[in-house]
């Protein structure tokens, strides 16, 4: 039995998971937040007791030390030596890592230079390592990244039909996101296809920020963010694919400069920007329960533009066996699934089953009807899980 720890560190925030593994038993899990303040969170969960202080956390490396102190004050382990490994989330590994990596100079290096393709993120994910490097100077570590599935793609599907010399010079080309989710949710979507050749599996994970994957023989061929995760279908905040020339015809008309854009595109667009109501899908139901209009059409946009890629993909693909929901609308949002599966109902033959999709929240379960032409099942993801277990292959490896 061994623990190994997934961290995930943004700007101002530091989640982690602690497993028992190999049984992937979660120990614990939570999050400091708001790093930089006086008046920080710390939060924690255990043995179904969850805690929550306010308390001045100025940097990373004092989210580190409180971590440890109350994994030991609570008694969870005796000595921050039991654990074996650490997992880190990295959102970006450009070009350089299609799979997970022992967390060496090179690495760290190589992630420093990606920093210009996720200025926030990277940077982060830098901080956060070097905290935990600093207190356990000799643990395994792993950097595990959300890009590194994608890097299956082949050149005509991750270019972008611009100058081929930007492509090259500037490493501009599509990189995609939540590659740990999808990789996932493709493991786990397998065993709906049993005696399948050649699986075909299209993987929607939509959640705040939303992508879909096609998926062949366990490899991804096509995934819809792009460069950065702006990319791809409407999401929560974000645009998704738009015609280029909306920045700078938005940029004339509102003189606001393209960085003023580029954060509007980011933050204030999507679900939010249409319905002027919320980013969150819940807030958009109860809004259309109330007869607000716009709400309504920034529900149908999102619908079609999923249904748009899931079209595209079925046709990359060359068909499709499996159709995966996860991520927090995926999970928890069975109006959503059944709107989607209506609308490739006439095209692809999905047949919903109602009587399994409707209430289902949060849980596993094959929701398409046996005569539905592509099986479709809502997966729960675990993208923790996957960290966990790459950090641990690495210390059994040592
Ligand atoms: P991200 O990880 O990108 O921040 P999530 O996967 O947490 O996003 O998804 C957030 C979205 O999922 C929100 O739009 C929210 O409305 C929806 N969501 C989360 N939990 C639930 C729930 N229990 N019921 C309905 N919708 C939910």
């Amino acid at each position: 039995m061994a623990k190994v720890m997934a961290v995930n560190a943004g700007s101002s925030s530091l989640k982690f998971k602690l497993y028992e593994m190999p049984e992937a038993k979660v120990i614990c899990s939570g999050n400091a937040e708001r790093i930089g303040h006086e008046d920080a969170i710390f939060g924690i969960k255990y043995n179904g007791e969850s805690s929550k202080d306010i308390v001045p956390i100025l940097d990373h490396e004092r989210a580190v030390e409180l971590l440890a102190d109350a994994l030991i004050s609570k008694g969870i382990i005796k000595s921050m030596d039991e654990i074996v490994a650490i997992g880190h989330r990295i959102v970006q590994g450009g070009k350089y890592f299609s799979k997970s990596v022992l967390f060496d100079k090179k690495t760290e290096d190589l992630i420093e230079s990606l920093i210009p393709l996720a200025p926030l993120h990277n940077r982060a994910h830098l901080v956060g390592f070097r905290a935990f490097k600093k207190y356990l100077p000799d643990v395994t570590s792993v950097a595990v990244f959300d890009t590194a599935f994608h890097q299956t793609m082949e050149e005509q599907d991750y270019l972008f039909p611009i100058p081929y010399e930007y492509s090259v010079k500037y490493d501009c080309r599509r990189y995609g996101a939540h590659g740990t989710s999808h990789q996932y949710l493709s493991r786990e979507g397998l065993k709906y296809l049993e005696g399948v050749e050649h699986p075909r599996i299209i993987s929607c994970h939509i959640g705040s920020g939303a992508s879909i994957t096609a998926i062949k023989d366990g490899k991804c061929v096509a995934t819809s963010m792009g460069l950065s995760p702006l990319g791809g279908i409407m999401m929560g905040t974000r645009t998704g694919d738009l015609d280029p020339t909306v920045m700078n015809y938005l940029c004339q008309c509102t003189g606001k400069s393209v960085e003023e854009m580029f954060q509007i595109f980011n933050k204030k667009s999507g679900l939010l920007g249409v319905s002027e109501v919320s980013n969150d899908s819940r807030d958009i139901a109860a809004a259309i329960a109330q007869g607000n209009k716009l709400a309504m059409l920034a529900d149908t946009m999102f619908v079609r533009r999923v249904c748009d890629f899931i079209g595209q993909y079925f046709v990359r693909l060359g068909g499709a066996d499996l159709i995966i929901f996860s991520a927090g609308i995926g999970e928890n949002g069975p109006d959503f699934r059944e709107k989607v599966c209506k609308e490739l109902e006439p095209s692809l033959g999905v047949k919903i089953d109602p009587s399994k999709n409707d209430g289902l929240r949060g849980k596993e379960a094959l929701i398409s009807k046996p005569d539905s032409k592509i099986k479709v099942v809502v997966i729960p993801t675990d993208e923790e899980l996957v960290i966990a277990q790459d950090a641990y292959s690495y210390y059994l490896a040592k």
